[in-house]
């Protein structure tokens, strides 16, 4: 059993579940129980000396809250260790992280390969703000492995993905997107927002560096907006660690408070929720005006086997087609249990029409290509009773007549 200097047992040797309870945690002189909010800007010195020291990096401690805080320390370290990575770097939001994960490694004359499918904002990330100072960007289908080998330049830097899409639900293969980025000397970095640390490790199928939006499952119950960039100590220092100290993204100590005791609770919420799921999507593909249902687990999902094989579960969201707009918005209007909302990894379920809400930036004929219809629903599965569940989903598909 591997022990840290202390002779305790070092925390990479714990199971998931231990690590998201005792992993990270850093006590002060006060032996505090849960752990602390340290709501701090400065540090201060015992002596001139040790200013100087800590600013030269001879002597570790910490200096200044946009470069590091405490609190926001076992954050980052509890994500690393849930994750398997050796470095984590805290964010303001997902969106923050997807950022500094994507510019932090370019340089104008660069390119990037992307999948078309991604959530909005990270689109606009690599679609139209990469190429304003000089990078490129190709989009390719992300599940057709020609695309991504004919993308690839020699000046690509990185690829980025996410898995399973939102909102299609599309399982890309990780490891030969991996394998292809690789050949032509790019890095891989994954968005695994959807299918969380827990059902899915894109390290092991060779991803670079992970991306979260921790504002979904890591908090889990709506509060606060938080992000995480994972991957090795060489990927974290060469593009993303003087980035952000400079830039500035940092996450508020309280906001990384509350995703700390967030990540005690998560093991249950996730696995509950996607027990829910899987019954959900189920119940719904038995209803008559229901069209279609895609989940990752279900054996008519498009991309069954790769999801089997690379996810240790479905998933929380489940997305299901009615016939037209007018039929969603009459579904919606109808529930009373689930919320008309379009967070996602909530404790609360939530409904979203994508084509009006999330993805409406984008023009009808991009929607259609992604296989965003105008009838599709996603559905956020929480930690309601799954049979109050249900018998909501069928009060508000009774109204369709
Ligand atoms: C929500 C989300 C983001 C952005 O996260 P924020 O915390 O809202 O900034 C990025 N990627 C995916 C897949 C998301 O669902």
């Amino acid at each position: 059993m591997a022990k840290s200097p202390t002779g305790k047992r070092a925390p990479e040797s714990l199971r998931q579940a231990t690590r998201l309870v005792h992993g990270g945690t850093l006590r002060s002189e006060f032996g505090e129980m849960s752990e602390a909010i340290f709501l701090t800007q400065g540090f201060a010195y015992d002596s001139m000396e040790t200013a100087e020291k800590r600013f030269t990096g001879e002597e570790p401690g910490y200096q200044y809250a946009r470069f590091s805080n405490p609190t926001v320390t076992m954050f980052e370290k509890r994500m690393a260790l849930l994750e398997g990575a050796e470095a984590a770097r805290a964010t303001a939001s997902g969106m923050a992280a997807v950022t500094a994960a994507v510019m932090g490694q370019v340089k104008a004359g660069d390119h990037i390969v992307a999948a078309k499918a991604l959530f909005g904002s990270c689109r606009f990330i690599v679609e139209e703000l990469a190429p304003r100072f000089g990078v490129e960007c190709t989009l390719v289908d992300g599940g057709d492995l020609e695309q991504w080998r004919k993308a690839m330049r020699p000046n690509t830097k990185t690829t980025f993905i996410e898995t399973p899409t939102n909102p299609q639900l599309d399982i890309l293969d990780i490891r030969a997107i991996a394998d292809i980025a690789h050949a032509g000397g790019a890095t891989l970095v994954v968005d695994n927002v959807f299918a969380t640390a827990l059902l899915q490790s894109p390290f092991e199928y060779g991803a670079d560096c992970v991306v979260y939006s921790a504002t979904k499952h890591v908090d889990g119950q709506g509060r606060c907006l938080a992000g995480c960039i994972l991957g090795s100590e060489k990927f974290i220092m060469d593009n993303v660690h003087n980035y952000l100290r400079q830039t500035g993204p940092a996450l508020s100590p309280f906001n990384a408070w509350v995703m700390v005791k967030s990540l005690e609770t998560m093991g249950l919420r996730v696995h509950q929720q996607v027990a829910n799921a899987v019954q959900i999507a189920d119940f719904l593909a038995e209803q008559k005006a229901v069209k279609r249902v895609l989940y990752p687990f279900r054996k008519d999902h498009p991309q069954y086997e790769l999801a089997k094989r690379q996810m240790k579960g479905g998933g929380q969201v489940v997305v299901f087609d009615l016939a037209d707009k007018a039929a969603t918005f009459k579904f919606g209007n109808a529930l009373e249990i689930i919320k008309i909302s379009n967070n996602l990894g909530d404790a609360k379920s939530i409904l979203t029409h994508p084509a009006t809400t999330t993805h409406q930036r984008i023009p009808m004929a991009g929607r259609l290509e992604m296989g965003i219809g105008e009838g599709m629903l996603r559905l956020s599965v929480g930690l309601e009773d799954v049979e109050d569940l249900k018998e909501d989903l069928a009060q508000a598909l009774k109204v369709l007549g």
